[in-house]
């Protein structure tokens, strides 16, 4: 059994504020004189019993969480903390999503807020060794007009490095709005060279699924995961070769699943689907990227090749350039090469 720390992987579902360490949630709070809310203080919300699980609540502590950071410095923390975090994982790779809108009016407007993001990408990604790359993301509940005005901000940006945005997605409560109204903003985005990456298939099942891929013509499905309820969907994801990023313990804090064991992963696999598995907001579903992949060993039984083999669907998943991806295949060859050591103490976590 080999130490997943040290597995060369990518973190391709990872939200700005979600991303958040509880402690430094804490200290902004403190530092701007907020009151955060129970739930918040207490961490996370596997806490709440599974049947009070849901999109709502998540929303509302998301909020909460979202006004304790208010300034240009808040910004570059969370980005930097983000990184580190990912590089402890060992994560080669972030492309970390964030919706400007909520950050403008702290640093006068949205350019300034995207800027000061990849910005802050571009030295961490220094400062820690792992590369941040960033997805700029609209919400459903804002007008398609607002996703197309992103989608021309996020052009401006494109690359495939780090401090440049790599993909463009589509968050926020996935029973609202109307999907293919987001088709032109999507449009604007590929055009520019951007992946399409938005959230679909894990509030609502299959039948969506299918509609995102007719609209939105993603190149990553953010979560995806209920593809797994119709063979026809799942066949069209396997053939048109999209990535489904994967969040377990979101799943699970969103109710979605009752447990990481139920979340259908080994069926995807099995259908040929790639798979990268996510954290999506830590704060407030608690365990990070490499729990995922201890899940993944305890959960879904998966042995170490079959870990090593997710981490390379992640890899490749990434926008990174090809010969950047090759390296990192290879150090993910190396982990599997290392024969394997004694299983590392499990910490107690909730
Ligand atoms: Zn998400």
């Amino acid at each position: 059994m080999r130490d997943l720390r040290t597995l060369p992987k990518a973190h391709l579902h990872l939200h700005f504020t979600g991303s958040m360490r509880p402690a430094t949630l804490a200290a902004l709070a403190a530092r701007h004189g907020l009151r955060l809310p129970e739930l918040l203080r207490e961490h996370h919300l596997l806490r709440v019993p599974a049947t009070e699980r849901g999109w709502f609540r998540f929303q509302r502590l998301y909020d909460a969480a979202r006004a304790c950071v208010r300034d240009e410095a808040d910004m570059r923390r969370l980005v930097h903390e983000a990184a580190a975090d990912d590089a402890a994982e060992g994560s080669r790779r972030l492309e970390l999503q964030v919706d400007p809108t909520s950050y403008a009016p702290l640093v006068g407007g949205l350019t300034p807020a995207l800027e000061v993001v990849l910005d802050a990408a571009r030295e961490a990604s220094t400062a820690t060794g792992c590369e941040v790359a960033v997805v700029v993301a609209a919400s459903r509940l804002r007008h398609p007009l607002d996703a197309r005005t992103l989608a021309r901000l996020a052009a401006r940006y494109a690359g495939d490095g780090a401090g440049e945005v790599v993909g463009f997605g589509l968050s926020n409560d996935e029973r609202r709005g109307r999907t293919e109204e987001f088709a032109a903003a999507f449009r604007i985005a590929r055009a520019a060279g951007l992946a399409s990456v938005p959230h679909g298939g894990e509030l609502l099942g299959a039948d969506h699924v299918g509609v995102v891929l007719d609209e939105l013509r993603p190149d990553r499905l953010g979560h995806g995961v209920r593809a797994a309820e119709d063979p026809d969907v799942l066949r069209r994801v396997v053939e048109q070769g999209t990535g489904l990023e994967v969040c377990p313990t979101s799943n699970v804090g969103l109710g979605v699943y009752a447990t990481v064991a139920d979340v259908p992963v080994p069926r995807l696999l099995a259908a040929g689907a790639r798979v990268a598995l996510g954290a999506d907001d830590p704060l407030l579903f608690g365990p990070r990227l490499v729990e995922q992949y201890e899940h993944a060993r305890t959960g879904w039984g998966m042995d170490d090749d079959a870990l090593a083999a997710l981490a390379r669907h992640s890899l490749t998943l990434t926008r990174a350039p090809r010969d950047r991806v090759a390296g990192w295949l290879a150090e993910v060859d190396a982990w599997l090469a290392a024969p394997p050591s004694a299983p590392p103490d499990p910490s107690p976590r909730g």
